[in-house]
């Protein structure tokens, strides 16, 4: 009787100690996972034919028991004003296609990739269009690590180029701390100095508020952290954000303060998109003025994107210049997030990639959307 066929393990993904234990299998010592990490990250291989210093028989061996299995592109798309954006696509368990989306922004000082960590995303926030696709599974580690190899590839970095990625923030589809194993594994191997040899201020999560998991984070790795607050009482957010109904404002910000406590010195940026006549009054700038003083918070004012189907919308110009006017009087520091490639819907908000909605898990569908004003 034939064996049944053994799927290659995929080495993208697996991170400097998890390699290392996979070489030994292997019977390899250590140092050809060091060789290994810098032929895939840092120039950018994923033959193993191509990795010239390993020994033959190593190669061989490789060759018969594990891969680089990189994502797959489905679409390409470029903005007027640079910024490109990927859609990739994700194998579903049991269905047919699932894709997610990666999109590259391009400033004068830096390039930073916006990378997505779950198919969809299960937390349902009123004003986002991935909440409104629901949730069908969190990405491998592989897929999302794969996101920067690919990018890189496409950007023409590899062998040797210039570093065109110089930032990486995990603000694409999906809630990064709900799947947290995962992305703790992509953020080491953005850390690491055979990796992408990031430092930690240029690696951003964002989170919509998963309170125990930020006490893990600040333990594990501890990059720059952005919380997604949109609304400065619990009465607003829980109609917003409908995780804050499991975690309110206040146990939210007792986590930042502690995760800030690991931060030697650098701020929490806490994200506020702005929806006319929803969140966007003065007297809620000062009440968010009064939770966030005293603390090294930074605030970024997000002007809504809008997308099919949803009923909010941008506040105008006037309006997001004086709620950002109220912060700055109260001493906070304060920027506004300019759009980026809204012809593409590759802004904020937008990702949508393709989801198919197998669990049908959310939350707040009764109380939370019908609760928001038109
Ligand atoms: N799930 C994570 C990260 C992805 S969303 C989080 O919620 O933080 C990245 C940011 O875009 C979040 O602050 C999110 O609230 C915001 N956002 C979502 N939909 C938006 C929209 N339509 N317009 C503007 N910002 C939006
Ligand atoms: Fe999920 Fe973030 Fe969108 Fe909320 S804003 S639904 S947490 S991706």
């Amino acid at each position: 009787m034939d064996a049944a066929p053994v799927t290659p393990q995929n080495l993208l993904g697996l991170p400097r100690p998890e390699l290392e234990a996979y070489v030994a299998t292997l019977g390899a010592r250590p140092y050809r996972a060091r060789q290994l990490l810098q032929w895939i990250y840092r120039r950018g291989a994923h033959r193993f034919a191509d990795m010239t210093d390993l020994a033959k028989d190593f190669r061989a061996t490789l060759a018969g028991t594990a891969e680089v299995r990189v994502p797959e592109i489905l679409r390409a798309s470029a903005s007027a004003d640079g910024t490109r954006k990927w859609l990739l696509r994700m194998p579903g368990a049991a269905t047919a296609e699932q894709a997610i989306e990666t999109i590259w922004i391009p400033e004068p000082d830096r390039g930073t990739l916006c990378v997505s960590t779950q198919i969809g995303c299960a937390l349902d926030c009123a004003f986002c269009a991935t909440g409104r696709q629901g949730f069908n599974r969190n990405l491998t580690a592989a897929e999302i690590i794969g996101q920067v190899w690919l990018a890189n590839r496409e950007l023409g970095r590899w062998p040797d180029g210039p570093r065109l990625i110089t930032n990486v923030v995990l603000m694409g589809m999906g809630e990064p701390l709900a799947n947290y194993r995962n992305v703790l594994a992509a953020l080491r191997l953005l850390l690491d100095d055979l990796g992408y040899d990031l430092s930690r201020r240029r690696v951003t999560l964002s989170t919509s508020g998963l309170v125990p998991q930020i006490y893990r984070l600040a333990q594990d790795c501890n990059v720059a952290l952005a919380v997604s607050l949109h609304a400065p009482n619990d009465a607003l957010r829980d109609r917003l954000v409908p995780i804050n109904r499991l975690h309110p404002i206040a146990g939210l910000l007792a986590a930042c303060w502690h995760y800030l406590e690991r931060q030697n010195g650098r701020s929490i940026t806490f994200e506020y998109t702005l929806l006319d006549g929803v969140n966007d009054q003065p007297a809620l700038a000062r009440e968010l003025a009064a939770l966030l003083r005293g603390h090294l918070a930074k605030v970024n004012l997000i002007p809504f994107n809008p997308f099919p189907g949803t009923s909010f919308r941008r506040s105008p110009p006037a309006v997001v210049a004086r709620f950002r006017d109220e912060l700055v009087r109260a001493g906070l520091t304060t920027t506004v997030r300019r759009p980026r490639g809204d012809d593409i819907d590759a802004a904020c908000g937008q990702l949508r990639g393709r989801v198919l909605d197998r669990t049908q898990v959310r939350l707040g569908e009764r109380a939370g959307r019908a609760a928001v004003p038109a």
